[in-house]
């Protein structure tokens, strides 16, 4: 039985403006859900979404953070200005970042750091390429990944939460059956084990991600270890997202 209360995450990417922005504050303002919601769109309407949403139960926060604290990094945003503006969470790590934008372990490993510092929870993001796991290899993939970006971190009370997002199931249409993510969000939490001790992994919230939609998201969130959801795609429809939402 899951006791973990679950958390449905949206990532928007670079999609979305003003009318997203008001069609999802209209769908969400005034709903409750049995589940945490955050929605995390392009910085850019981070303010204005927790203007609209602050005194709703849904979070904001951002799909990546700056590994600096401040100074010359242009085009940068810090950990502390997404802490000052009211954000709650940061995804750091997503595969997307990871192919186009040269993050890796280490960096993840600093950026992890900062969002904990800063009074943030960081959703550091794993998951493995259609080649690695045809390869046979998803588990050293995962191990390389979580140690490499978590092994040392004194989290003392503050909150982590990690997202298994296989890169072949992102954008595809091709969620992970339950049973699969289930294996794998498995190994993660033995992982967690082995970082942090029995006590802390059992509270660490495991999402999944990729392709999730209405349909699926129920059966995959009913898994022993899947303790939410990350959205991108359908995400984007305010009404298909709230479905998710109510099932979670
Ligand atoms: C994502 O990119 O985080 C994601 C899960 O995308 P999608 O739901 O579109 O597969």
């Amino acid at each position: 039985m899951n006791k973990r209360v679950p958390i449905v995450i949206a990532n928007w990417k670079l999609n979305g403006g003003i009318d997203l922005l008001c069609t999802s504050v209209a769908a969400f303002i005034g709903k409750h859900f049995s589940a945490k919601i955050a929605i995390c769109p392009p910085y850019l309407y981070l303010r204005d979404m927790l203007n609209f949403l602050q005194h709703s139960e849904i979070m904001i926060g951002t799909q990546n953070v700056s590994k600096y604290e401040s100074g010359a990094y242009t085009g940068e945003t810090s950990a502390q200005m997404i802490k000052e503006a009211g954000g709650s969470l940061c995804l750091i790590g997503h595969s997307e970042r990871r192919q186009m934008f040269h993050e890796n372990d280490p960096s993840c490993k600093i950026k992890v750091t900062r969002v904990l510092n800063s009074g943030l929870m960081p959703v550091l993001c794993v998951g493995e390429n259609l080649q690695q796991r045809e390869a046979g290899i998803t588990n050293d993939v995962l191990f390389r990944q979580l140690h490499d970006a978590l092994d040392g971190l004194d989290l003392g009370d503050k909150r982590i939460a990690v997202a298994y997002e296989p890169v072949w199931a992102i954008g595809t249409g091709k969620a992970a059956t339950p049973e699969e993510a289930q294996l794998v969000h498995e190994y993660i939490r033995s992982e967690l084990t082995v970082l942090f001790g029995k006590e802390r992994a059992e509270s660490i919230h495991i999402l999944y991600g990729g392709s999730v939609n209405k349909n699926n998201a129920y059966e995959l969130l009913s898994q022993t270890d899947i303790d939410g959801l990350l959205v991108g795609g359908a995400s984007l429809d305010p009404e298909h997202f709230m479905q998710i939402c109510l099932h979670a």
